[in-house]
């Protein structure tokens, strides 16, 4: 993982985008995970911030970048035991403001598009979205992730679980990879 993120002044509620660009601002601080409503939907708490920096610049084909970089510890729902267990969501980030859906389908893949025509964006808004894409689609404990793997090793891809929360993701066996690939940090 790349260095700790930590800011210790909030984010910029607004940035102006007709200066952002030209002026290739760099905005960078925390947010706290509470104002992020559709992250903290996805979380057992949201206690504790989020912190980004994003740069604002056009690049060679006068799109609008955004590029930037993240990082939050959250805690999630282990999906075996179905306790909290903490992760930690790191991740860069290179966007294109569009405008419209058809612009935003000829961008390369190598860049995401922010669909805005705003005069203002919220970088607030931003890092939210960042972070829910990069949300694993499954979380588990350290230990709950060793039984799962023995269970794997014992009977093979076909888990079954006792709680109904998991009864969807059980019958996939990518739902298995996901959660052999996920590395929660602690407990
Ligand atoms: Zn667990």
């Amino acid at each position: 993982m790349d260095q700790t993120l930590e800011f210790a002044s909030p984010l910029l509620p607004f940035v102006d985008a007709r200066k952002a660009f030209r002026h290739e601002q760099t905005v960078e601080g925390y947010v706290p995970l509470q104002a992020l409503k559709n992250l903290s939907a996805m979380l057992t708490d949201s206690e504790g911030r989020a912190h980004a920096v994003l740069m604002f610049r056009f690049d060679q084909d006068r799109r609008r970048r955004i590029d930037g970089e993240l990082q939050a510890t959250v805690n999630v729902q282990c999906q075996r035991c179905l306790e909290p267990v903490q992760i930690t969501l790191s991740e860069r980030f290179e966007l294109a403001v569009v405008s419209t859906e058809a612009m935003a389908k000829d961008l390369p893949a190598s860049l995401d598009p922010w669909l805005s025509d705003e005069e203002t964006l919220n970088p607030a808004d931003i890092v939210e979205e960042q972070l829910i894409l990069c949300m694993p689609i499954v979380s588990t404990h350290q230990q709950c992730n060793a039984a799962i793997m023995q269970e794997v090793l014992e009977k093979g891809v076909g888990i079954e679980h006792n709680d109904q929360a998991e009864e969807k993701q059980a019958s996939s066996p990518f739902s298995v990879l996901a959660t052999l690939k996920n590395k929660p940090e602690s407990h």
